[in-house]
């Protein structure tokens, strides 16, 4: 099964981003040879987050793969096979929804940022030495001040 879903619907995860998308999926269901269901998964998107080094947009490509094995309690959940997440089933169906969103969620970046170099703020590790040293004439905010009280007394 492969579709694409809109970032719109997904209504915890838009919140996160700066504008809307569609992330691509991949889905294939089956059962294993000790006879449990699961769903395995692919998902493309590109989200458009917030660099935290400029501020600007940054858009952050996102692909995750998971492969969850289907379980309707927490016993079943620890007798899952190694390699397996577990995916709480909630009535009769699943809601892909709520499996996409988790993942994509799960594979968002803690602190989004431009990758390196492509930042417009730079890589933000100046260090003071490196600081330029201000003009004394113009940049100097005392001298405009002097300059101002010199023009006020010659009235
Ligand atoms: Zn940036």
């Amino acid at each position: 099964m492969q579709g694409e879903i809109a970032l719109s619907r997904l209504s915890r995860l838009v919140t996160q981003l700066r504008g809307e998308g569609e992330a691509l999926v991949r889905l294939r269901f089956g059962v294993d040879e000790r006879g449990q269901s699961f769903v395995t998964g692919e998902l493309e998107a590109a989200v458009e987050l917030t660099c935290q080094r400029c501020l600007q947009p940054v858009s952050v490509p996102l692909e995750v793969d998971f492969r969850l094995g289907m379980v309707k309690d927490d016993a079943q959940a620890r007798g899952l096979d190694e390699g397996y997440e577990p995916a709480l089933l909630q009535g009769p169906t699943l809601s892909l929804h709520e499996i996409v969103e988790d993942e994509l969620l799960l594979a968002l970046p803690p602190v989004p940022r431009h990758p390196t170099g492509e930042c417009p703020a730079g890589e933000g590790t100046l260090r003071f030495g490196e600081l330029p040293e201000p003009d004394e004439e113009t940049d100097n905010p005392f001298a405009v001040l002097r300059g101002l009280k010199g023009r006020g007394e010659g009235g």
